[in-house]
């Protein structure tokens, strides 16, 4: 499946985006489109119903590497950002650090990379008061260009590096923002293009392998990303290279990053010094009767 695909559908059958990518997806796998709706509003139920429950909250993760960020965010409050992006990038926080805890999130598109779709869309439902049915074609649409990205190249860390997950994420809710900003499909395309190649050869670190750090912070910076690629789509900057051909590059540049940068916790940040002064530490935590 490709976005052009997508598109194209929408221009010829006169559908919305969003439901054209329903049609592309039951064209393709056979999926039948009332039955992913329903699986996808039960999927953006649970990440509004979580987000709600942790946003700003403190918790005991398994390595303890993270777990008050979504506290400290929340608690100092707004600084330079708007309120919208405030909300977006604590509700981030708070979701990942939910991961780290065992807690219930919605992979999207994987677990580590679980925080910045519900930190646009909790922030939508509670800075714009967009109501669910307003939000679900957002999240179908935000669907859509992940199963794009799944079909062609990969949504996993150990294939593609972090570009592919945390980077996917932020296509999926740069895209799904411009959508619901009243955003037409090349608008959309743009904002998931931008993105994506702002975070193109971003590489899979996680210190001792565990998904807590770098991956929870890069979850609120990746959002705030997000919301300023669809922001430049919005005011009308494209870019220069379209999103299919974007996703197309970011799967030749995974395919070129050594192991060692492919989620095995043994290079990038993961190899440095304090990592393994870390990760000894934590050993030490596990060893604890
Ligand atoms: S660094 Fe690796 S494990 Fe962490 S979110 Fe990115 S891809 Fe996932």
């Amino acid at each position: 499946m490709t976005f052009n695909a997508i598109k194209r559908l929408a221009v010829d059958s006169g559908l919305p985006l969003h439901e054209a990518a329903l049609v592309a997806d039951m064209t393709e796998s056979g999926n039948n489109p009332e039955e992913t709706r329903a699986q996808l509003s039960e999927f953006l139920r649970v990440i509004l119903e979580e987000s709600e429950k942790q946003y700003g909250k403190a918790q005991d993760t398994l390595t303890g590497l993270t777990g008050t960020n979504a506290k400290k965010a929340h608690d100092r409050g707004v600084l330079y950002h708007s309120r919208f992006t405030h909300v977006a990038i604590v509700a981030s926080l708070s979701i990942c650090e939910s991961n780290a805890s065992m807690g219930r999130v919605v992979a999207c598109p994987t677990a580590g990379a679980s925080g910045v779709i519900p930190g646009i869309f909790y922030a939508l439902s509670k800075e714009n008061a967009f109501p669910f049915a307003h939000l679900l074609p957002g999240f179908i649409l935000a669907s859509a260009i992940g199963n794009v990205i799944a079909a062609k190249a990969t949504l996993s860390g150990a294939a593609g590096g972090c570009q592919a997950e945390i980077g996917s994420a932020a296509a999926m809710g740069a895209g799904a923002l411009a959508y619901l900003s009243g955003g037409d499909a090349e608008t959309v395309d743009s904002a998931a293009a931008l993105v994506l190649k702002s975070l193109l050869g971003l590489v899979c670190d996680p210190v001792g392998g565990f998904v807590e750090a770098p991956c929870v912070k890069r979850n609120a910076i990746a959002v705030t990303a997000a919301i300023s690629a669809a922001e430049l789509a919005l005011s009308g900057v494209t870019s220069v290279i379209p999103f299919d051909e974007t996703v197309d590059a970011m799967r030749r540049v995974g395919q070129t990053l050594p192991m060692e940068l492919r989620e095995t916790g043994l290079g990038g940040l993961a190899a440095t010094r304090t990592a393994k002064q870390l990760v000894d530490r934590i050993q030490t935590r596990f060893q604890k009767p």
